[in-house]
């Protein structure tokens, strides 16, 4: 039988052991279609998972890896067969059920999308859950009708994966796209991505004034904390915000007095559990909506391998953009 490399988490006393052993298809998990996964990636929840600095992992042990793409291997579900090219975010992948960072998984035919024809399966991890989760943020702005007209829209975290994919999506879609950065020196690479202007994250730290002049139209926040709080102040009256992310904290010290004297909305953005039609119609908007030159700008390319290094790069906030990992044959 065919056997491959997967890196797993088991329990050690308080801690957690994380190695490379060589596996059968037989230890797989239960599903109804084994896929040979040829791209994986490396999101933030990836880097908390493989250091164990928040409780991610939900049953050990554990293949670890959120997101994955490859090659449907064999299959008992009507909508796959063999040969056909799927990827797979969330569901739980890598937190209860064996992840992407294997040679291959078995997982639930309803927890595949289709690779969109565009894409190869290296660009589908290039997206990943971050760039998922930045267009799921781009259609509920949408959703609350901000639109390019209507003024500027924030993104931050700019120089992270999720705020990366959303920059350059705004901009193809002709928002003027304001970045905010702890990196300012990242300048030449957030304007190639589309980013009409950048502001220091530190402006948008520190307890927050209920409200503040209206500056921002939208917003994908990707920070939390006090940086959101921040940023609900100064929206624009009837703007929205996409709430996705707690890289400066889970807190949110803030007063009414933007929803209900400004009439701002904020939107929860959630991509474990996203339903289906949300996610066909996510993948289909990143193959309109987003530049294939830009997303390899904003990409690197390793072997699965490094993984364990690029957990604690991309929780010191040193991993630039999205990066793919490749699963060796
Ligand atoms: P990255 O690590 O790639 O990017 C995060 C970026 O946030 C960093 O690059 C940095 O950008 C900024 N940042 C880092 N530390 C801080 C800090 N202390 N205060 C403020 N900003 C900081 O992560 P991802 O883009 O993959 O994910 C971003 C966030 O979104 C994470 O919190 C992640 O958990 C969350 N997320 C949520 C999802 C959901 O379903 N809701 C799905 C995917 C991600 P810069 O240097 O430019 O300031």
């Amino acid at each position: 039988m065919e056997s491959f490399e997967a890196l797993m988490i088991s329990k050690e006393g308080e801690g957690q052991k994380v190695e490379w052993r060589r596996m059968t298809l037989d230890d797989l998990m239960e599903g109804d279609v084994t896929v040979r996964v040829t791209h994986t990636t490396i999101n933030y929840k990836d880097g908390l998972a493989l250091t164990g600095k928040s409780p991610i992992i939900r049953r050990y042990p554990m293949i670890p890896g959120i997101d994955l793409a490859g090659v449907v291997a064999a299959s008992t579900h009507p909508d796959f067969r063999p040969g056909d090219r799927v990827l797979a975010t969330g569901w739980g992948l890598g937190e209860s059920h064996f992840g992407g960072y294997a040679g291959f998984a078995r997982l639930r035919g309803e927890w595949l999308v289709p690779l969109p024809a565009g894409f190869t399966t290296a660009n589908a991890m290039a997206i990943g859950t971050a760039g998922f989760t930045a267009m799921c943020s781009v259609l509920a702005l949408e959703a609350h009708g901000v639109t390019p007209e209507r003024g500027p829209v924030l993104v931050t975290g700019a120089s992270g994966g999720v705020g990366g994919v959303a920059i350059a999506i705004l901009s193809r879609l002709g928002y003027r796209v304001v970045a905010a950065t702890g990196r300012m020196g990242e300048r030449e690479y957030l304007e190639g991505l589309g980013a009409s202007e950048l502001i220091d994250r530190a402006e948008l730290s520190g307890p927050a004034k209920p409200l503040w002049r209206e500056e921002w139209v939208g917003a994908i926040d990707t920070a939390g904390g006090d940086i959101l709080a921040n940023v609900l102040s100064r929206i624009k009256y009837r703007g929205t915000v996409a709430a996705c992310g707690l890289a400066a904290g889970m807190e949110l010290a803030t007063t009414v007095a933007p929803f209900i004297l400004r009439g701002v909305t904020l939107a929860g953005i959630s991509s474990v559990m996203a339903p289906r039609e949300l996610r066909l119609e996510a993948w289909a908007r990143l193959e309109r909506d987003l530049d294939l030159k830009k997303l390899e700008s904003i990409t690197t390319t390793r072997p699965l391998r490094d993984v364990q290094e690029l957990a604690e790069e991309i929780l010191a906030g040193r991993v630039r953009g999205r990066v793919v990992l490749e699963v060796a044959g």
